[in-house]
């Protein structure tokens, strides 16, 4: 990731309406195995009889009576052997930490966010494709809200003309009156879009979806016909 694209990524990250939310992402490896297996779950799971009250014979010395005594975590009161649940199948399946808690995600089904791993192929197309895709979409709207907001200035241009009030008329026309008030502001956001700093883009294209989306909505439907624009272009001036 570049650095240009974090404020970005925060920007639009902030939006809850867009595809990129992290919410749901779950948790980490460490952390999903921890709070979904217990010592005591993953020992009976891999075969080792466990007592009623949670004592088991401790499989890390020739143990003979029951010596381990297993819940979230497993502690021998003859080895004093102890850790928690990833630690136990470590240490009895002879694993790294990493591959242990690996098989204790896969073995019990606890999912997690893979893609804060990056030592493995699979794990690190993660982030590349989910800023690929908000690159994407940063560029697309881009383009749509240059378009949208071209189009509707060129309207504004027109109505200037167009709506402009006669002498003999007591009312001014509302589309004269919106042309009036909207064309400076439009041709100021059209700026920020040619030549504003990465942010400014990004909060311009957060803030204005709505009425990108009114305009748009606009100009395809209700002015098509009436302000003598066909619905293929209406940028027509
Ligand atoms: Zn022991």
């Amino acid at each position: 990731m570049t650095d240009k694209s974090i404020p970005l990524y925060s920007l639009l990250n902030q939006c809850g309406c867009f595809l990129f939310s992290r919410k749901g992402a779950g948790m980490k490896l460490f952390e999903a195995v921890k709070e979904a297996v217990t010592a005591r779950n993953a020992a009976e799971y891999y075969g080792i009889k466990v007592g009623r009250n949670g004592m088991a014979v401790c499989p890390f010395h020739p143990d003979k009576n029951p010596s381990m005594k297993l819940d979230k975590r497993y502690h021998c009161f003859a080895c004093q052997a102890d850790g928690d649940v990833i630690d136990f199948v470590a240490k009895y399946f002879n694993l790294s930490v990493k591959e242990s808690a690996e098989k204790l995600a896969e073995d019990f089904s606890v999912p997690y966010e893979k893609y804060q791993s990056y030592n493995k192929t699979k794990d690190y197309q993660k982030p590349k494709q989910k800023k690929q895709t908000l690159d994407q979409f940063f560029h697309e709207q881009q383009i749509r809200f240059f378009r949208v907001y071209s189009d509707y200035f060129h309207l504004l241009k027109k109505w200037k003309v167009d709506y402009a009030p006669r002498i003999e008329d007591d009312d001014w026309h509302p589309l004269f009156v919106e042309a009036m008030e909207k064309y400076t502001l439009i041709e100021y956001k059209l700026d920020v879009l040619l030549s504003g700093s990465l942010e400014d883009r990004a909060r311009l294209i957060l803030d204005c979806q709505e009425e990108v989306k009114n305009i748009e909505q606009r100009i395809k439907e209700k002015f098509a016909g009436r302000c003598g624009c066909t619905s293929g272009s209406v940028t027509e001036s």
